[in-house]
């Protein structure tokens, strides 16, 4: 994992987040007060209206065709997932914000590993958003090849869990 500069926003994004934003929001509250398959596809129309080709494009060429997370290149065997780092199950707000999308290959945005797992302090976290920190700072490690466990985007602030993280990649 290694520090990105984002590129600048795409215009599709740039333009229609506002009212996409409100469409989304509205279209949840509307399946909040009566939850039914036809508004639940209603948000799920609203929601996917990021997955748009010049975002992915612009995600591609910002990480180099490489997953945010990992690093490893995408583009040879898969599409890459446009990745929330907040996800929007639990911050829909941020749906179509900008600084909260990342280029993430299929394991790390899948159910095992990131997902909708987004830890606060009390549960181990916070985790490293690449574009905003540089994650370097964060481990006193440059030896080591690691893994890829969910673990290694959480920032290490603490030598003890330091030391955690280790034992869970079984390297000490
Ligand atoms: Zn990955």
């Amino acid at each position: 994992m290694i520090f990105v500069t984002r590129a600048n926003e795409p215009l599709v994004l740039k333009d229609n987040k506002a009212n996409w934003l409100l469409d989304y929001l509205a279209a949840l509250k509307t399946h909040k007060l009566n939850p039914t398959k036809s508004s639940k596809e209603i948000v799920g129309q609203k929601e996917n209206k990021y997955r748009q080709v010049e975002v992915k494009n612009v995600l591609k060429i910002m990480f180099a065709d490489k997953c945010a997370y990992c690093e490893s290149y995408i583009g040879h065997v898969s599409y890459g997932h446009i990745e929330h780092f907040m996800p929007k199950a639990k911050y829909p707000k941020h749906c179509f914000n900008w600084g909260n999308i990342l280029l993430a290959c299929e394991i790390c945005n899948g159910a095992q590993y990131k997902s909708v797992f987004f830890p606060q302090k009390k549960e181990g976290g916070p985790l490293i958003n690449p574009t905003k920190e540089d994650p370097s700072t964060f481990f006193p490690l440059n030896m080591i090849q690691l893994p890829q466990p969910p673990m290694f985007w959480v920032k290490m602030q603490e030598v003890l869990q330091l030391k955690n993280y280790l034992a869970l990649i079984d390297l000490n």
